[in-house]
């Protein structure tokens, strides 16, 4: 049964294409004025107020936020998976993303390096973290 995809926004159409576009790259938004990253997307730069921003791949380690695990699936495309892990993982400083996880996230985990990949399937590309090693490296 194919897994449905994030719902997409056209203000993020780089973004998407990106991510689902054959290469599986992250973006994150980087403001002209500060400098400074951001995702979600936002259309003015939470920091400076500034209007214009650029793409940029993310290069940096990425780390657990925080976490649910998922025991009863919301949808009949997903009651095979359950239990499952749904995570918020910070990919840049001010970048932070929703994932799936491929292991059962603990509190213990909280704060660990993990390693974010693009799985693209039928519904589109989703987001798949990993737990990873001190050199976690989102790709
Ligand atoms: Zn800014």
């Amino acid at each position: 049964m194919t897994l449905p995809g994030a719902p997409r926004s056209t203000e993020a159409a780089e973004f998407w294409n990106a991510l689902g576009g054959g290469d599986g790259t992250l973006l994150r938004q980087e403001c002209v004025q500060c400098g400074r990253s951001r995702l979600p997307r936002t259309a003015m730069c939470p920091y400076c107020g500034g209007w214009e921003s650029h793409w940029r791949p993310v290069t940096g380690p990425a780390r657990l936020v925080t976490f649910t695990v998922i025991r009863r699936a919301p949808s009949p495309e997903w009651a095979a998976h359950a239990p499952y892990g749904v995570a918020i993982v910070e990919v840049a400083p001010g970048c932070r993303v929703l994932v799936n996880t491929d292991w059962l996230p603990e509190h213990a985990d909280l704060g660990r390096p993990v390693v974010v990949a693009v799985e693209t399937g039928d519904g589109g590309p989703r987001l798949v973290a990993s737990r990873g090693g001190d050199e976690a490296v989102s790709q």
